[in-house]
Order: C-alpha cells, then sequence, then structure tokens
C-alpha cells in the first residue's frame, strides 16, 4: 500500500487498486478536489507507472522514482493550455498524440499528464479519442480535471476515474444538502414511502441527482469507514455518517456504497437514464 500523508487513505486504496497485480491503466482521470490535490495525485500516479518495482510502485529507491521525484524524467510529460490563451491549442494536442506513439526515452512506459482537462474544448478532446481507445502499450495518460463535468462522455468512456471528491461542502448546492440529508434520514425509517418521498427531487434533474449521489457515496464511504475506527472525510455529513454507523451493519453499508456508485457510472454512461431514483429507493 502506498504511503504519502498528503492524500487521505481511501484515495489511495482505489489508485493503488488500479495497480493491483502488476498493472496499470492506460488511461487515468483524476478529477475533483482542489488543483493542487489533482496535480500532487497525478504526479504520484505518474511515479507508480514509471517505477521499475511493479510489486510495490512506487518503491521511491529505483532511478525512475529519484527522477520523477524531482521532476526530471524524460519519459513524464506534462501538457496544459498556454499561460496567454484560454483553453488548449488543437496543435499541442496534435504533437502530443503523434509525441505518444513514439517509444520512451528510459522507463518501460511514457506518461502524459493532460492537466484540467475542463480547459479543453470538445473538438480537442475528440482528437484524444483514437490514442486512448488503442494506445501503444508503451503509453498512459492521466487526465486531471476540476468538478465541472467538463470531460465528455467519449473520453470517460476510455478511461478509469479516480474521483477525489468535492473540496468541501459549500461545493455542494443547498438543495443537495437538503435532500441527501432527508434521503439519509428516510434509509433509517422502516417505510419505503419515506425514501421514495425523499428521492421525488431527482427526478428529471440529473444535475442534482448527480450531485446527490456523490454526496452518498461520501457519506456511505464515511460509515463504513467509523466502523473500522477510520476518519471521516465528508465533515459536512459527519453526523449523517455517525447516525448511519451506529444504526446499519457493514454489510448493509457496503451495498448502499456499491449501489450509488453504481448508479454515478449509470448517470455518467447513460444521460437519459430516469429510472435513477427509482431504483436507488429499491435497493437502498
Ligand atoms: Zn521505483
Amino acid at each position: 500500500m502506498i504511503k504519502d500523508s498528503s492524500f487521505n487513505e481511501n484515495i489511495l486504496k482505489t489508485l493503488d487498486s488500479f495497480f493491483a497485480d502488476g498493472r496499470r491503466p492506460h488511461a487515468l482521470l483524476i478529477d475533483g478536489a482542489g488543483v493542487e490535490d489533482r496535480e500532487g495525485l497525478s504526479l504520484l500516479a505518474a511515479r507508480m507507472m514509471v517505477c521499475e518495482n511493479k510489486d510495490r510502485t512506487p518503491c521511491g529507491e529505483c532511478e525512475h522514482c529519484r527522477k520523477a521525484k524531482e521532476k526530471v524524467h524524460p519519459d513524464i510529460i506534462s501538457i496544459t493550455k498556454p499561460d496567454d490563451k484560454k483553453n488548449f491549442l488543437k496543435d499541442d494536442i496534435k504533437k502530443m498524440v503523434a509525441d505518444a506513439y513514439l517509444t520512451p526515452n528510459e522507463a518501460d512506459v511514457k506518461v502524459f499528464i493532460i492537466k484540467e482537462m475542463q480547459l479543453m474544448k470538445e473538438e480537442s478532446q475528440n482528437l484524444l479519442l483514437k490514442i486512448l481507445e488503442e494506445p501503444p502499450r508503451y503509453t498512459a495518460f492521466i487526465l486531471t480535471s476540476d468538478n465541472s463535468n467538463a470531460v465528455i462522455g467519449t473520453v470517460l468512456s476510455r478511461v478509469v476515474r479516480l474521483r477525489m471528491g468535492k473540496a468541501n461542502v459549500t461545493e455542494y448546492s443547498e438543495k443537495a444538502v437538503a435532500v441527501t440529508e432527508k434521503f439519509i434520514d428516510a434509509i433509517l425509517s422502516p417505510y419505503e414511502y419515506n425514501r421514495i418521498e425523499a428521492a421525488a427531487p431527482l427526478d428529471g434533474n440529473k444535475a442534482l441527482t448527480a450531485e446527490v449521489l456523490e454526496a452518498l457515496v461520501a457519506v456511505f464511504r464515511d460509515a463504513i469507514a467509523l466502523k473500522s475506527g477510520g476518519k471521516i472525510l465528508a465533515e459536512a455529513f459527519a453526523s449523517k455518517s455517525r447516525l448511519l454507523s451506529d444504526n446499519i451493519k457493514p454489510e448493509k453499508l457496503l451495498n448502499m456504497y456499491d449501489t450509488a456508485t453504481g448508479l454515478l457510472r449509470s448517470l455518467e454512461n447513460n444521460p437519459n437514464y430516469n429510472l435513477l431514483s427509482a431504483v436507488l429507493c429499491a435497493k437502498i
């Protein structure tokens, strides 16, 4: 397990799972939290990709780890928009894609960190589709983005996603906080009707549904963590997480967590999905 005190344990665990059994994701999207967190985590992921000790990456001892840490590794290449422009330049993306077909200099893999995808227009994102679909085996991509859902669906379907979550509660709308809290109270009620009523505002409101699902994922995760003596990450919902942790069995909490993350994925892959609130109520 990676040790790095700048990131919370659950995020590191998720990142670690992408590298289990010597595997390496060919394209990873890191989104949420603040720009510095995303930058730090993308560099850590890049180190894990170039490290030569696949069984304990990043080992921190090999030449690749050392160069990556000093930010002088020739096979870790960051690209972003030019300082004087609002968005990425199409030409820069084309150059990067051409470069991605050339073999790495020193490591087994050449890693491109594409910083802040919310600054890349859709037509430029489209230029990435082919290489993300079928990258050379020695090429990997790490994309970062804020919470603005700026990454297009066809890119999303080609990456594994690591959500860092909202940086703090002010990023959730008031309405989302209210619906989430009401829904959690309804989970503890014996009447299914209460859950149906609490989830009703989600119908036909995709943005609100995405926010509430994200908040529920955070609360279920925290409730599970509390059971095993772990820390609460989503402070805003701390009292609700405690309530669930105290009243619901671990297996049930895990099921709820899986249901909420599964629904969140369905929502991203199928924007016309309309049965979410019904499924949410039926399964939780
Ligand atoms: Zn190493």
